[in-house]
């Protein structure tokens, strides 16, 4: 059974300093909370030649109530989880002021900080005298925020009367209406619904990503309730794949073999295919003993772990020695660990026993299982998993073959993802938003062997002849028949595919194809998972987009930001008087033929709005009874008479099938970012 230990850090033992005023004292953040001040102390930790600075009310000017704020990662109830947020962003933007430091840019992880985009809206409005509008705007061009979570339960909602409680001064100094507060948290303004963090990120953020391609699309889905009119396709939402820290994940052995090979400059250019193909270059048999060194010192690591952690539980001794005795370099090993969430199928392995027995217990080809990981304390079901696999491994059959290493963590991980053959990923599609556990073990020639879900979409098709996947495909709804297919496919491939190439050995002891398998990932995979590519991709497809439009918006006493609030003022004011006056099409429903050409032409009565207004008409191709939404096409403004402009469309019947289509009306401002900045939609 798990059992959840909460020890208190030792602020002296940790990596942090503690920040101080100019005569050495403590500096104390003051954060206003509802009838009462909450004091924070200020820690910094120095992340290479970056500055984290961490908040913590656990001192004597907080009450009990208050200084446990800041005890546990997600810990307590709801009204704690509030008083967590609001500490994290309101208090957080306050920390940056009091510190002085100033930012061009707000990148707001997880709905959990998004409050700060609160503070700064107050700031604008208290401090530069900004209306609310004019704030939103520019406060919305400064962020992007990232969901990590592909899972609507996962998110942040708080009850409107707890939210009440926490938040109640901020409509009045913001100038707004409460339910003008609450419908910045909620897919549909005006309902009853719960105030959503995320859905308030994604209100005050111009950009949002999720964390791999195919979490970028489920995202798009998952909020695709709030833009109205749009289809999920449509989002702005992108996606940055998460990437490692090569420099931390990457174990010695195979950084100095990386610089002796690639070079020192290969440091700095982490994400450029060009230095990792080199490793073409290296021979085969010292890859195979780099992997064996690496391997070897992981069952070294193995096997002090596990008698010191099972003696300290008092297990019988002659069983320990016997497990430990059975560990086997020669084995082809295989690991698996992470967060025991159930989405992550740790379970999938064991659904069927006897077919598991005969692969570990191959006299020819021996397999050995290394699982390690934690379930949140609250997640019984994930808790139950673990209980289960240290059940499994000590029936007579798996001893000393599937082997659960205790207490994952940062120490742990790092030997497994370098000294295990395979790295295997079982996650239900499309749960896992990227993973990164699996791009460890790129970096140390580990093979992956994972569902085609997360970061792995993307990387098992840089190369196919560098790992395995399991088909995307899923063939059931029910998932427990889906588990027992997915399983089955497992047992297949490391019987059929894997195990008979891993043992395909050679005189000198290794598979050759084997080695070509790491050369490929690490020359083909690898580059594309480190930090480095992430970081650029952030800059590239967010950062440096944002800070040149929100440079522009604030000059000249944020003119621009003013020019926009004025003219969405005015769309909004006049949008529900805009009316079609006629439509006026060409094309013959009842025997349209593929290559003729048609033309559309719309009269609009624009309420004043003249050509703000743009149409477009949306086309749908309709395949066994799904519509899939192929394109628009722009109408373009041919007249204009008072209020009323005059739009047209000449088109072509490309393409044969069957097709539906609708026009849309919507503002256009080549000042916007995007259509769902302003997401004004009328389907005609
Ligand atoms: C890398 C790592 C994780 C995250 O792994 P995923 O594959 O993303 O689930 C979790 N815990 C530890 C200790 C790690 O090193």
């Amino acid at each position: 059974q798990q059992i959840a230990n909460y020890e208190p850090q030792n602020f002296n033992q940790l990596p942090i300093e503690q920040v101080v005023d100019e005569n050495g004292n403590p500096v104390i953040l003051e954060v206003p909370y509802p009838g009462r001040v909450i004091y924070s102390h200020i820690w910094k930790v120095n992340v290479g030649r970056m500055n984290l600075y961490l908040m913590d009310t656990d001192f004597d000017m907080n009450s009990e109530f208050d200084r446990q704020i800041t005890h546990q990662l997600y810990g307590g109830d709801w009204e704690n989880r509030i008083k967590q947020e609001y500490m994290l962003g309101i208090g957080g933007i306050l920390m940056l002021k009091k510190l002085g430091i100033k930012t061009d840019l707000y990148h707001c992880n997880e709905g959990h900080a998004a409050l700060l985009n609160l503070q700064r809206l107050v700031d604008y409005v208290q401090e530069d005298k900004l209306d609310f509008n004019v704030a939103l705007e520019i406060v919305r061009a400064s962020s992007l925020y990232t969901v990590h979570t592909p899972v609507p339960a996962g998110h942040d909602y708080f009850d409107e009367g707890l939210f009440g409680k926490y938040m109640g001064e901020f409509p009045a100094k913001l100038g707004i209406s409460w339910a003008d507060l609450m419908n910045m948290g909620r897919e549909n303004p005006n309902s009853d619904e719960r105030f959503s963090m995320s859905v308030f990120a994604l209100n005050t953020c111009q950009e949002a990503n999720g964390v791999s391609w195919l979490h970028g699309e489920v995202s798009k889905k998952m909020f695709a309730g709030i833009w109205k009119g749009y289809s999920w396709e449509e989002s702005h939402v992108g996606y940055v794949t998460n990437g490692v820290h090569m420099p931390t994940w990457a174990a010695s052995e195979w950084k100095a073999l990386y610089e002796d090979t690639f070079g020192k400059d290969f440091f700095l250019n982490q994400s450029d295919t060009k230095f990792w193909e080199k490793i073409y270059t290296v021979s085969d048999e010292d890859i195979w003993n780099l992997r064996m060194t690496m391997k070897n010192k992981f069952i070294n690591f193995v096997r002090r772990d596990f008698r010191e952690k099972w003696l300290k539980n008092q297990g019988d001794p002659s069983r320990i020695m016997s497990i430990v005795d059975k560990i086997n370099p020669n084995a082809l090993i295989i690991g698996f660990a992470r967060r025991f969430a159930t989405y992550k199928r740790a379970h999938l392995l064991f659904s069927d026993l006897d077919r598991l027995s005969a692969i570990v217990n191959n006299p020819q080809f021996p397999v050995q299982f290394i699982f390690s990981g934690k379930a949140h304390p609250a997640d019984g079901a994930g808790q139950g998993l673990i209980k289960r696999i240290m059940e499994i491994s000590r029936m007579p059959q798996f001893l000393g073959k599937i082997i659960f290493l205790e207490n994952y963590d940062m120490i742990v991980a790092k030997r497994l993802v370098s000294g295990v053959d395979i790295w295997l990923n079982t996650p239900t599609r499309p749960l896992e938003a990227s993973g990164t556990s699996g791009e460890k073990a790129e970096m140390n020639g580990v093979l992956n062997f994972s569902v085609l879900d997360g970061w792995w979409y993307e990387g098992y098709k840089f190369c196919k002849q560098a790992g395995w996947a399991l088909t995307e495909k899923r063939t059931f709804t029910d998932q427990s028949q889906q588990d027992k297919l997915d399983a089955a496919t497992i047992y297949s491939m490391l019987e059929n595919e894997i195990v008979p190439l891993y043992f395909a050995k050679n005189s000198k002891g290794y598979s050759p194809e084997w080695i070509q398998y790491i050369k490929n990932s690490i020359a083909k995979i690898a580059p594309h998972f480190t930090m480095k590519r992430m970081i650029d991709d952030y800059i590239e497809r967010f950062y440096d987009k944002e800070a040149k439009r929100s440079k522009k918006l604030v000059a000249h006493d944020y003119a621009v930001a003013k020019e926009i609030v004025e003219w969405k003022e005015k769309v909004a004011a006049a949008w529900d008087g805009v009316s079609v006056v006629s439509i006026n099409e060409t094309i013959d429903h009842n025997s349209p033929k593929t290559g003729e050409a048609y033309s559309t032409e719309i009269k609009l009565d624009t309420n004043g709005l003249g050509t703000s207004l743009a149409i477009e008409q949306v086309v749908y191709k309709v395949e066994d009874g799904i519509e899939k939404m192929v394109g628009t096409e722009p109408f373009k403004v041919v007249g204009h008479d008072g209020n009323i402009v005059t739009y047209e469309l000449k088109n072509k019947l490309r393409e044969a099938g069957v097709f539906r289509y609708a026009f849309r009306i919507y503002p256009t401002n080549a000042l916007l970012p995007h259509r769902q900045d302003f997401a004004y939609v009328r389907w005609i």
